[in-house]
């Protein structure tokens, strides 16, 4: 069962952290291994990121009301815009059809709820 929920900034928190790492990961590599250590991260790393976003993040119809996640190719592919009300994205809606920017919400999954304690260094 999904449940989309408003995003928090703990959510944007940790997207931001899942692209600063990969960045950081790509420049490290980048200056001190060789070349394709970079590219293999590229080539691993990016994929894992959109499919990472898309299993996380859904979206809410402005037509219907229905709520829906996205695969990650068209996550990827859509068109993002930000506004004062938070992120939007333009997506299809697969119960309507309608094609719309459309607010980004977080999946909260029912099965697990996880705390957000981290493990120490
Ligand atoms: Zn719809």
């Amino acid at each position: 069962m999904l449940i989309l929920d408003e995003p928090r900034a703990s959510d944007w928190w940790v997207t931001a952290l899942w692209v600063a790492s990969l960045l950081a990961a790509i420049i490290i590599a980048a200056v001190w291994l060789p070349w394709w250590v970079a590219v293999a991260i590229v080539v691993v790393g990016l994929p894992l990121l959109v499919w990472w976003h898309a299993r996380s993040f859904g979206y809410r119809c402005a037509e219907c009301g229905a709520e829906f996640t996205v695969s990650a190719v068209e996550d990827a592919m859509a068109m993002s815009w930000f506004t004062s009300r938070g992120a939007a994205k333009r997506v299809h809606c697969p119960s309507c059809g309608t094609r719309a920017f459309m607010r980004v919400l977080v999946v909260r999954r029912t099965s697990s709820r996880t705390d957000s304690s981290h493990g120490g260094a």
